[in-house]
């Protein structure tokens, strides 16, 4: 009889243990394009204690294409993979026509807005997202996301969260709006400026006085000092307008803090606006992007960026803001600000926090097959071809030169390319699909070249043996994952014909991501919660397996089938 009576003991404390370690919130903090190493080479501290006291995957990968802001985004928060979300890429095939531009006509993902994503989502089957599971969990909290970008931030919030914060479009003071008002400056900013955009809470919005109801407005867009400030402002653009190859992708005043002290930007702007809805909201979901590194990595390119630059370290200039030291230290100092904010109001004994990367990036290109002018729409190489997107249609761009081959078939509607190749033709039958890859293998970079299959659902390899050789470390991890990674984003709506390239081979930007090289892919991914052991893992983990982890960690049944594997992480 005592025997039972202590097991039952046992078992109720082994309950209780669990219950009270079960997180009820969760915190995602992406730091945008960050690769893993990044974590040691540049000392992020708050990252690094995360990974020593939580559960550290070091081999994490995004496991999808394309490995972009817009489709990784969404992938974390749906548990699904690109070809089941309603758009897999940069761009889509319209294929039911929703955006009335005409059925097929090519859509940019980057260019929609909240209520564009909803309809996309709800295309693809209005699969349940994280906030959606928190606030049937969670009756009454509230579910945010904060970021610099809009298509980050409202791809990811569409269509269950509460608030979405994220810089809006540059205003230019004395400009007249269409009711006739004209836009006012800020105080204390030297001339345009931009504010916060989304479902913004009143509060960020306008902060009460005497604090700072202009704290969210940050300069944006000023070449010209202005010198009544009482100091001297560099230009918002840190002279990476005129930098090559920063040119390609300049700051412009979002991402850097700023030397305005009461409208400070970058991922300061971020970190605060997180910080005061985790004051003011009963949240149970707060999706956090920092996209510095980002910017920085696109401008320059990744890993040991500034010795490829020849750029000297120079701690005591302000223009080593615009450098990967210290967009890498100004994060991780957000990260740090931000894990404090849980402990001062109580809410770290019950948070699972999981810091990742939607993307990594290439080292600086080594071959550089883009536009490298600063000439605005046709600098870099992103978009050939024609494409559309609400309230512009029919774009048109010839792409770079490096490309006419393909583009001079005549059967090329739009063509994408970053560090991949992806091409939407106009006649996609199978001979044609062949035809356009077969001149897309002799191409400068392109180490294999896929078609999609008859059905839609998969891609074709066809040929690995397209005029530039892969070499042996290619070789292994296409081996490992060409295949795997191409046929995430296989649906109606995705390119018909795909081409891989060659680690640090770039049609855009000199530094780049989208593709499937292993330093694109691999990416930081930590959990972290109070009693989780700490424990690091060389296994699998993609991006479309936190959702289904995350909501295994919370005690959250699935509702709705999803493309990744919930993992456990056992909470003592
Ligand atoms: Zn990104």
């Amino acid at each position: 009889m005592f025997f039972v009576v202590a097991c039952v003991v046992l078992l109720l404390l082994a309950a209780s243990v669990a219950v009270a370690g079960t997180p009820k919130r969760v915190m995602i903090v992406v730091i945008d394009q960050m690769r893993p190493e990044y974590a040691k080479q540049y000392d992020m501290t708050n990252v690094l204690w995360l990974q020593s006291h939580g559960i550290d995957y070091n081999k994490a990968y995004v496991g999808d294409m394309a490995s972009e802001t817009v489709v990784s985004h969404n992938v974390m928060v749906s548990g699904q993979f690109p070809k089941h979300m309603g758009w897999s890429d940069e761009a889509f095939r319209d294929v039911d026509n929703l955006f009335a531009f005409g059925a097929n006509k090519i859509v940019t993902s980057g260019d929609l807005g909240y209520l564009d994503y909803v309809k996309l989502i709800q295309a693809a089957g209005n699969y349940p997202k994280l906030g959606d599971y928190l606030h049937k969990k969670f009756p009454g909290t509230i579910v945010a996301n904060v970021g610099q970008k809009g298509y980050q931030v409202e791809s990811m919030a569409a269509e269950s969260s509460d608030f979405w914060v994220r810089m809006g479009s540059k205003k230019v003071p004395g400009t007249v709006n269409s009711d006739g008002s004209v836009v006012p400056s800020i105080p204390g900013l030297p001339g345009n400026y931009r504010g916060p955009s989304g479902k913004v809470p009143g509060y960020i919005k306008t902060p009460p006085l005497p604090q700072n109801p202009y704290r969210y407005y940050i300069s944006s867009g000023n070449s010209s000092t202005n010198t009544s400030l009482g100091f001297i402002p560099p230009a918002d653009y840190y002279g990476t307008k005129v930098d090559k190859p920063a040119w390609l992708y300049p700051e412009d005043g979002r991402y850097v803090p700023s030397p305005y002290t009461r409208n400070l930007s970058g991922d300061i702007w971020v970190a605060d606006a997180a910080m005061a809805m985790m004051e003011k909201e009963p949240w149970s979901g707060m999706f956090i992007t920092l996209s510095a590194m980002d910017k920085i990595g696109h401008m320059w390119g990744g890993g040991s960026v500034d010795n490829l630059q020849n750029y000297t370290w120079d701690p005591s200039s302000m223009f080593n803001w615009v450098h990967m030291p210290f967009a890498a230290q100004n994060a991780d100092a957000q990260l740090g600000r931000i894990i404090a904010k849980l402990k001062e109001l109580g809410q770290f004994k019950d948070t699972l926090i999981l810091v990742t990367a939607d993307h990594g990036v290439q080292d600086s290109a080594n071959g550089y097959y883009g536009t490298d002018v600063y000439d605005g729409a046709n600098a870099g190489g992103w978009y050939a071809g024609t494409w559309s997107y609400p309230g512009a249609a029919n774009n048109t761009n010839p792409g770079p030169v490096s490309i006419k081959p393909l583009m001079d078939t005549g059967n090329v509607e739009f063509s994408y390319q970053s560090v991949a190749m992806e091409t939407w033709l106009k006649d996609w039958s199978w001979a044609k699909k062949v035809d356009a890859a077969q001149v897309m293998g002799t191409l400068p970079g392109i180490i294999a070249t896929y078609v999609k299959s008859e059905d839609g659902d998969s891609y074709v390899l066809q040929s690995a043996s397209t005029s530039t050789p892969m070499t042996s470390a290619e070789m292994d991890w296409w081996q490992l994952h060409g295949q795997e990674l191409v046929d995430t984003m296989a649906w109606k709506g995705s390119a018909d014909v795909v081409g891989l390239m060659q680690d640090r081979v770039s049609y855009a930007a000199y530094g780049d991501h989208g593709g499937a090289q292993m330093q694109v892919q691999r990416i930081p991914m930590v959990f972290y919660a109070p009693g989780m052991q700490s424990l690091t893992r060389g296994t699998k983990f993609r991006l479309v397996d936190i959702m289904p982890t995350v909501l295994r960690t919370m005690g959250i049944p699935q509702m709705a089938p999803m493309d990744g594997t919930a993992y456990n992480l056992p909470i003592k």
